[in-house]
């Protein structure tokens, strides 16, 4: 019988699989090597979009999961999080398929700017409502949640999982990029973003062009205007010249970001793999949940549930 089980790894995946299994009843523990505000997880923007999400009943489950819990906790005005306008725009001059991510959102979350509105150089703009979740209060909220109600968390690098797996009755694994070593998984590799900080102010939607790539995120603390794309990039650094362009690409269509004073920049190394790695290994008392790639808070406590459902079904 399970009881008691190991979550390794304390970004929004650990975090999220770890309060599920709480609610669910177990005994959790958390190991991670670094908790937050020292994670990817806290360099994301953070809003509700499934990006690269695979388009299956998994991933749309995943999503949707996910959308009605950042709706529930919205009642809860300490964790950081609100419901906000996306605009996701599309160009005129780009081929993109159709928005099967449509099927990820909860009815009437979803319209199409009318032809008649599009500015010039637009083939179509979606217009939708995603949570916003603000990682800078989320996080630790979350983390005072577990702790709150039993979670233990501990600051420990993992070799391998052996010794947990000695020691617990089930090991979750959720160590994202620390899976390339501990699961000798090449198949998962980093992919760098860079974004700039803006000083927070205007009002604006969220506002996304996966193609350029463009995004601006107006929280509480700061616009984060983004990104970048860029697959096998390992140092967390920001480099000046892309800065200068995202900024660039940003005031082409908000020129009244201008005026907001430049408060930094960061980068982040996203966990990508070609699907996410949801699932039991064979012969060992170990379930896997990582490689969330650019979409980890979009899909983490649909695969928290799922977790949940095959710690449940342990035989
Ligand atoms: C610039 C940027 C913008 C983003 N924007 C969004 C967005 O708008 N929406 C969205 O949904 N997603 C976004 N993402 C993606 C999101 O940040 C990630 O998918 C998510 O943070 C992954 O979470 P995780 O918990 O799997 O990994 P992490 O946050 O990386 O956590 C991994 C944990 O495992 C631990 N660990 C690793 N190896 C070991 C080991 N050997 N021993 C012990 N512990 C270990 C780490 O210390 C850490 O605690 C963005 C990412 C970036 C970089």
């Amino acid at each position: 019988m399970i009881q008691n089980i190991a979550v390794a790894g304390a970004g929004i995946s650990g975090m999220s699989t770890a309060y599920i299994l709480q609610q669910k009843g177990y005994s959790v523990t958390i190991f991670a090597k670094a908790f937050s505000p020292s994670i990817t997880s806290n360099k994301a923007a953070a809003f509700w979009f499934p990006y690269h999400v695979r388009n299956d009943q998994r991933g749309i489950e995943w999503c949707n999961t996910s959308y009605e819990y950042y709706k529930e906790f919205m009642s809860t005005p300490e964790a950081g999080i609100s419901m906000h306008q996306l605009l996701k725009v599309l160009r005129k001059d780009i081929e993109e398929e159709e928005p099967v991510w449509k099927q990820f959102l909860p009815p009437g979350s979803f319209s199409e700017v009318p032809d008649s509105k599009l500015p010039k150089g637009m083939a179509k703009i979606y217009d939708v409502q995603v949570p916003l979740i603000e990682t800078q209060l989320f996080l630790p909220w979350l983390s005072h949640q577990l702790q709150e109600k039993g979670v233990q968390l501990i600051e420990q690098e993992l070799p391998y999982f052996d010794d947990l797996s000695a020691k617990y009755d089930l090991v979750v694994n959720c160590t994202a990029l620390g899976s390339r070593h501990l699961c000798e998984d090449d198949t998962i590799i980093p992919v760098r973003g860079q974004v700039a900080l803006l000083a927070p102010g205007p009002a604006l939607p969220i506002y996304l062009d996966n193609e350029k790539p463009l995004y601006v995120v107006p929280r509480k603390d700061a616009i984060i205007v983004g990104g970048t794309f860029e697959p096998n990039e390992i140092a967390e650094v920001t480099e000046p010249h892309r800065i200068e362009q995202i900024l660039h690409n940003a005031y082409e269509i908000f020129p009244q970001l201008k005026q907001q004073a430049m408060l930094g920049s960061w980068a982040g190394l996203r966990p990508h793999r070609p699907d996410v790695r949801l699932e039991a290994e064979p012969g060992k008392n170990i379930v896997h949940n990582y490689g969330h790639g650019g979409s980890g808070f979009t899909l983490a406590f649909g695969c928290a549930e799922s977790v949940g459902r095959l710690v449940d079904e342990w035989q």
